[in-house]
Order: structure tokens, then sequence, then C-alpha cells
């Protein structure tokens, strides 16, 4: 990708959440830009960083510890891709945040590993918003025990839902999903939510999203070869 090309699309990502959050009477303050990096190299991610972000997303551990050890340590990472339980130790008090925890044996590592190293880890509890098979997380019910049961173990706190909605072309399609992890947050008395990615992120904002996950629409389509 060209140079400035980064430069200009966090500018329109921003404008675009920024237009959503007036549409819903909402305040752009209250809406996280979460810029999805995994496959792509740190100095794009030092580019996004010069543009003023600091809130990065990764899926693999692997590639999130690596570029932890290299890029400034103001930068707050989510983790926001299946986390096996065995992986847990390499991130817990280190990342800013784990989106997706999706099980209550990965939430019982997190907590082992937490009261381990003395720190408490917010998470969001992922919801399979759509039920669909490739996805991870409960089901909104199995969810919302999920949400209490993780809410009991120590070092851990639950801030909010997560949810990876279907791929489309029509983010209206979305919709009525964000809608109800937003019902689901609401009930439980949970402030965050992490929804809405490329496809998505204006309606998420619109239903309430405090934690958008914007991958390509910043850096450019990503080359998994
Ligand atoms: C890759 C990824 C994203 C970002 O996807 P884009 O469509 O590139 O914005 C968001 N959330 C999760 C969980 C992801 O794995």
């Amino acid at each position: 990708m060209i140079m400035n090309e980064i430069a200009k699309n966090l500018k329109s990502v921003n404008e675009k959440i920024k237009a959503a959050c007036d549409k819903a009477g909402r305040d752009f303050a209250d809406v996280t830009l979460v810029a999805v990096s995994k496959t792509k190299p740190n100095e794009m991610l030092m580019e996004a960083y010069e543009e003023g972000v600091r809130d990065f997303g990764e899926n693999h551990v692997q590639e999130l510890v690596g570029k932890m050890n290299t890029l400034p340590t103001d930068i707050r990472w989510h983790m926001i891709g299946h986390l096996q339980t065995n992986k847990v130790k390499y991130i817990v008090g280190r990342v800013y945040m784990i989106h997706s925890v999706d099980t209550l044996k990965l939430a019982k590592e997190i907590s082992k590993e937490a009261q381990k190293k003395g720190v408490t880890v917010p998470v969001t509890v992922e919801v399979n918003i759509a039920g669909e098979e490739s996805k991870f997380g409960g089901t909104l019910s199995d969810g919302e025990e999920l949400v209490k049961e993780v809410s009991k173990l120590p070092g851990i706190e639950v801030k909010g839902l997560m949810c990876v909605a279907p791929y489309t072309e029509n983010p209206e399609d979305n919709r009525g999903y964000f809608k109800s992890l937003k019902a689901m947050a609401d009930k439980l008395s949970l402030k965050e939510l992490s929804m809405g990615m490329s496809g998505d992120y204006e309606v998420a904002v619109e239903e309430g999203a405090t934690l958008v996950r914007v991958g390509s629409s910043i850096f450019g389509a990503r080359n998994y070869n």
C-alpha cells in the first residue's frame, strides 16, 4: 500500500463512526476504534500509531506477542481471536482486553493465570449471535449463563459482550443481531459491546457498539499466502 493510504483510511473510518454516532445521538468518545492489524507488518501498525491509534487487535497469540515485544509500550493490545487455553499464559497481564472468551474452560484458565500474576483481566464474552456453525461462543441463552459463571471467577472482569456477525454484502442484514447483543448487554448491565467490522461497523455503532474492530478498511485486504 502506498504511503499515507493508512492515514487517509483512518480519517474516513473515523468520519463514518462520527456520522453513525450523530445519527444515533451517541457520543463519538464512547466508541473505541480497534485497528485490526493481523497479518500486517509492524511498519503499517506504526503508520497508524503515528496517526494516533493506540488500540490494536490481533487474533493469533504468537503474532500478537511478537508485535507487542517490538512496538511502543503505550499500545493497548486487544486479543480478538479464538484463544486456546495453553496460550493464555503468554498474554494475561500483557493485553488490555480479551474479547473472545467463548467457554468457561477458557475463562477458568484466564482466571488461574491472572491470580498467579496478581492481575485482573478485562474481557468480553463472545456470543455466537447468528448461531453459525463456523463461529465460536454460545448462543444468546448460553451466553447469558456463561456471563454469570465467568463473572464469579477471580481475576477476570466481564466488561461486556462481543460478536462476529455473519459475513454479508449488506450491513443492514446484521442490524437485528447487533440489536439483540445490545439488548442482552443491557439486561446484564454490561457496558461494552465489541461488534462491527469493516463491512458493518457503521450499523454496529448506530446500534450501540463501544468497540469496533476494523481491519481491511484501514490496512487493506489481507493476504494469507
Ligand atoms: C479479522 C477480524 C476483524 C476485522 O475484520 P475486517 O473485516 O478486516 O475489518 C474483526 N474481528 C475479528 C474477530 C477478526 O478476526
